[in-house]
């Protein structure tokens, strides 16, 4: 987990000075965009959505005693994340924006109060809609069929991820009207079913691939494949609520915009109510707040929009999100159970953790039979027992968290847990170093933290090899490989020796090791798994050490003149180095060819840098893939479709629509030869 310098109890008035402030502000941006990562580019949160919804509301809270410290990079500012590598970038027509949320009622009433003052003496009319928990989409069609399909991205920029969209049944491939507008994008929601998610995590967890976190992160993952056959394997749906752009049509309210919808062939909630009057709104949250397990698919609240269009005009938007809409969000789902035993898990580091081990109960869409209870002081400070009677919830993620004891059910039974003085694992003494709440095993060699070890440098944010507990279990089992670095010296002939291995996984697994080997020397430094190094400061010491010659070399005091770099992180490093044993296994991945050192960019001239280039047709010279990573690997940028903000449109032979649209967008056209010329061919 990201470097863990935040409890979310710092209130902002505690903070007694602006140097205090100031930093905090940066601290809580760089955890901010950290999680974005993880949650939008990675699919694979860290936190809990509340947790990371706390972090925003600090920031905000911050930001609005001190509007001086909103910079144009602030998370408050910005939407999602922009594309990833691998995606053509899709430019929206207009901006996808998010959505503000409301967590209570106050807050709820607070917006409808900031709308009416917003549009004295007018009369208003809402829309309240289920807040499907899914991942945002935007489809274009052209004269009625469909030509793109792409994520919200950062709002500005999406993915483009059509061949995925086609797999989508509800959505249709071509409009149900006559006469369909010549150009029209629509926006809504791909989800997965409760039912679908929970199989895809079965067939995950046979085939030893992390489980996602949620159907929300499912479903995006799901959609952002760059194997479109994947997608076509999981059933996504799909619930469409607004147009983009839109040629040839005129609305007056929303309603109007999803009957048009409806009719023109897409699914739209048969849920969404209009409300004349205010409380019916209260009335509405509150009935599906009780409601909202009776459905096949997880809402995670209710958006409440301004019915007339010409009002929303009026009330605008923020850079972040309209003001004319708002996402009331459920608090986090509770329930009742009872702790049947507490034990602990030996972590990579060899902390202690204890666990509580619950009956089975439905929470939010799926079982929980267990949740950590973070560290021995937390478990008293909670003062949870074996035997209790516990609320637990989920707010967004596999992880439960156990919230309080029902003391009045206590029966004199329940046992006190102590967490042992030696590790369950490999039976080494655990101690608990002075000032840390953790007990850690003392033994680098214990199988657990290697077992941990290995994992981790697997794992999606370091070097994203295809694995997971049972192939490292095997590995570790048949004696296979001690650390990290062995994984490079496996040959297929070796795994296929292994009983857990078929010549198709084997080779995969295989494959997937040898790719890791391009991975960023940041990303192998976040792999090594040094305490309090985590993605974050990997970067940091990758941009002020760009070799590991050099990072081995360095001192307390040079690491700590960094300005990210604090005490901690400064004396784990260099204790790391110190240790022959790391050394020798950061030897071996220097042997097997892992990045050991920064790659600066920026040697070759980039001479198509902030050029966006479409193709259409068929060219002579090079394949349309071979032409695009042309473009890439010049700076500019290939895009699906052409738009205002297109440079140029090559045009192949038998051009198609989109040479008409470059023409009348003014856009510049070139054919092959003037392409190769300006790529130096
Ligand atoms: P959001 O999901 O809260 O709300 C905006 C989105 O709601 C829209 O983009 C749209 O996709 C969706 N939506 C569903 N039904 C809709 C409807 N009827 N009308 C309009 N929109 C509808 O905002 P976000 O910016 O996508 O994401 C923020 C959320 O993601 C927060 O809940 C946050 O907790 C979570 N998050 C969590 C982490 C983490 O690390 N756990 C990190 C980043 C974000």
């Amino acid at each position: 987990m990201y470097n863990n310098f935040t409890k979310l109890d710092r209130k902002v008035e505690t903070i007694k000075n602006i140097s205090n402030i100031e930093k905090r502000a940066k601290e809580l941006k760089d955890l901010i965009n950290y999680h974005n990562y993880r949650y939008y580019v990675l699919d694979s949160p860290e936190i809990s959505d509340a947790e990371y919804d706390e972090l925003v509301r600090e920031l905000i809270e911050i930001e609005e005693i001190h509007p001086e410290l909103v910079t144009p990079d602030s998370p408050t500012q910005r939407v999602g994340a922009p594309p990833a590598e691998g995606f053509l970038p899709v430019h929206h027509r207009t901006k996808m924006l998010s959505l503000s949320d409301a967590f209570s009622f106050d807050e709820l009433s607070a917006f409808l109060d900031r709308i009416e003052k917003g549009l004295p003496g007018e009369e208003i009319n809402y829309v309240c809609e289920l807040k499907v928990d899914g991942t945002a989409t935007s489809l274009t069609y052209e004269n009625g069929l469909l030509v793109t399909g792409a994520t919200r991205g950062d709002g500005k920029v999406g993915e483009e991820v059509t061949p995925n969209i086609k797999t989508i049944r509800s959505i249709p491939l071509k409009l149900r009207m006559k006469a369909p507008p010549s150009s029209m994008e629509v926006r809504g929601e791909a989800f997965f079913s409760i039912e679908q998610f929970e199989e895809i995590n079965k067939e995950r967890s046979k085939k030893d691939e992390s489980l996602f976190a949620n159907p929300r992160n499912a479903a995006a993952g799901s959609l952002r494949q760059l194997d479109p056959s994947i997608t076509a394997r999981r059933e996504l749906d799909s619930i469409f609520y607004s147009t983009g752009y839109i040629s040839d049509r005129s609305f007056k309210t929303h309603w109007d915009v999803l009957q048009f919808l409806k009719e023109s062939g897409f699914k739209i909630s048969k849920y969404a109510k209009r409300i004349e009057i205010r409380d019916e709104i209260f009335k509405f949250c509150e009935e599906w707040q009780k409601k909202r397990d009776t459905l096949p698919y997880e809402i995670d609240g209710i958006v409440i929009k301004v019915n007339s269009l010409e009002q929303q005009e009026k009330l605008g938007a923020t850079s972040k999100s309209p003001r004319w809409a708002i996402a009331y969000k459920f608090p986090a789902e509770q329930k009742t159970t009872k702790v049947l035993d507490i034990t602990v898990s030996v972590g990579r580091t060899g902390a202690l953790t204890p666990v509580a081990i619950l009956e089975p109960v439905k929470v939010a869409g799926s079982t929980v039979g267990r949740a950590t209870l973070h560290n021995e002081d937390e478990m008293r400070r909670k003062d949870i027992r074996i035997g209790d009677w516990v609320i637990i919830q989920k707010a967004g993620d596999v992880i439960p968290e156990v919230v309080a004891p029902i003391s009045s059910k206590r029966t004199g039974d329940e046992k006190i847990y102590k967490i042992p003085d030696y590790c369950p694992v490999c039976g080494a003494e655990a101690i608990r170093p002075p000032g840390e709440v953790v007990k850690r095993c003392t033994n680098i060699s214990c199988p657990a933290q290697r077992f941990e070890h290995i994992l981790h440098w697997m794992s999606r944010g370091a070097m994203d090899i295809a694995g997971g507990p049972a192939t490292v279990g095997q590995l570790l089992k048949n004696e296979m490989i001690e650390d990290i670095a062995d994984l490079y010296f496996l040959t297929k002939e070796n795994l296929l020796n292994v009983e857990h291995f078929q010549e198709k996984s084997a080779e995969n697994f295989y494959n997937s090791i040898d790719n890791s080997k391009k991975r960023p020397f940041s990303r192998v430094l976040f792999g090594l798994g040094i305490r309090h190094v985590g993605s974050h400061v990997s970067d940091v010491l990758a941009k002020n050490f760009p070799s590991m010659e050099e990072l081995k070399n360095t001192s307390f005091d040079d690491l700590i003149a960094i300005n990210e770099i604090g005490p901690a992180v400064a004396e784990s490093v260099v204790k790391f180095f110190k240790q022959e044993r790391n050394l020798k296994v950061v030897e071996k991945l220097k042997r097997a060819g892992l990045n050991m050192q920064e790659v600066v960019e920026g040697g070759a001239p980039k001479k198509l840098e902030g050029l966006t280039f479409v193709l259409t047709g068929t060219l002579s010279q090079f394949t349309r893939q071979e032409a695009e990573d042309k473009v890439k690997a010049l700076g500019g940028r290939p895009s699906s479709s052409v738009s205002k903000k297109t440079d140029y449109l090559v045009a192949g032979e038998n051009p198609g629509s989109k040479l008409d649209k470059a023409k009348d967008l003014g856009v510049k056209i070139i054919d092959e030869e003037g392409f190769a010329e300006l790529i130096g061919e």
